[in-house]
């Protein structure tokens, strides 16, 4: 093996089977009933027989007529997962520097040393706030930026000036990673900052508002130039018809998918205002603009044990990364399920 292959430690998720999973961020709900038969004869009737249209051809176009920009601006990938790695495959590598900003979405740094890509390293301030103007200074020397915005695991967005200062100091790519950004605030998203800044990438997936985390479809919004260069590293049928099919389906009845995100962004609330409620218990949970919550709690890895092996309930934990000590993240699920881990988290923690 490449000795930097032989380094790496496996992508784990830590799943094991559960009843109530609130462990990797998915859209409890599912895919809306009106659009489940859609979806299905979509699919259906998809040319299995036939290779994929490689740049995803209709979805392609539906994608950039909802977004408000041109198809050559568009990417579509397998999974959002896909469409990172190929930033790695086209930007990074040996003397191409990675600036991030953990705690963060762990995959950034394994796809960078997968190709030998050095990471800069700026850390988070006091309660996860992003220090910008380092994150400016170590920008102004890197091939490729990523930001999360809502981020993984601490639920906050970056800000959208800091975004701007980015893109005009870092001489490569500015990555902002928007994968939740449909449980944000309105006027979140920075995709109405492409215009402006040729050097700026927005990755959005249909993992999770969307509901189709199995079906593995990402897509990246970006300046042509930066579409050209992902597609000439991609593998050329990377997307599936039946995934292109599914995702199609998905966009053309975007709509349908808003109550059940405006339901998770309303039980985040409450379950955010439950878990505040456990503080006299050593419970802090942090502000969230994504469908999950970072919550720290006391002796977290021997709570996440116990809410998995009594409670039958899977949330993630982070407790062994740097920054997020006796850290637990918790999906917002259904009210049913966000009652479930909180009674639980009660009963452990009270010593039941
Ligand atoms: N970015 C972030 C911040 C994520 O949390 C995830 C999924 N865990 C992804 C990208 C990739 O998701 P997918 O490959 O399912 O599109």
């Amino acid at each position: 093996m490449r000795p930097s292959a032989a380094a790496l430690e496996p992508y784990d998720p830590a799943f094991s089977p559960v009843e109530v999973i609130l462990s990797a961020n998915e859209n409890n709900y599912g895919i809306p009933p009106e659009v489940a038969p859609v979806l299905a004869k979509a699919v259906t009737e998809a040319a299995w027989n036939r290779y994929p249209v490689p740049l995803g051809g209709e979805l392609r176009n539906q994608l950039a007529a909802w977004h408000g920009v041109a198809p050559e601006q568009v990417i579509v990938g397998n999974g959002g997962d896909e469409l990172l790695f190929n930033f790695f495959l086209a930007f990074g590598g040996a003397g191409h520097a990675l600036v991030s900003c953990p705690p963060t979405f762990s995959v950034y740094g394994l796809y960078a040393s997968m190709v030998e890509t050095p990471v800069v390293e700026v850390p988070r301030e006091k309660d996860f706030a992003p220090n910008v103007d380092a994150l400016i200074e170590a920008a102004r020397t890197a091939t490729l930026v990523v930001v999360t915005s809502p981020n993984n695991p601490t639920g906050d967005l970056f800000p959208r000036e800091g975004v701007r200062r980015l893109c005009e100091a870092c001489p490569g790519i500015v990555l902002v990673d928007e994968a939740y950004i449909e449980f944000a605030d309105p006027g979140s998203t920075v995709e109405d900052m492409l215009g402006e800044y040729q050097n700026l990438a927005v990755l959005h997936t249909f993992s999770k508002a969307f509901a189709l985390a199995g079906a593995r479809v990402g897509y990246v919004l970006a300046s042509p130039a930066v579409v050209a260069a992902l597609a000439a590293v991609r593998q050329p049928y990377s997307v599936s018809v039946l995934d292109q099919a599914a995702a199609l389906a998905a966009v053309t009845h975007r709509d349908a998918f808003q109550p059940a995100i405006q339901a998770i962004r309303q039980d985040r609330s409450r379950l955010s205002n439950m878990l505040g409620g456990l503080a006299p218990l050593g419970v802090r949970v942090w502000p969230s603009q994504a469908n999950f919550l970072c919550v720290r709690v006391p002796h977290a890895h021997e709570v996440w044990c116990r809410l998995r092996d009594e409670h039958s309930i899977l949330v993630r934990d982070f407790s062994s990364t740097p920054g997020l000590e006796d850290c637990l993240r918790i999906t917002v699920g259904k009210p049913e399920e966000n009652d479930l881990v909180v009674a639980a988290l009660t009963s452990i923690l009270k010593g039941e």
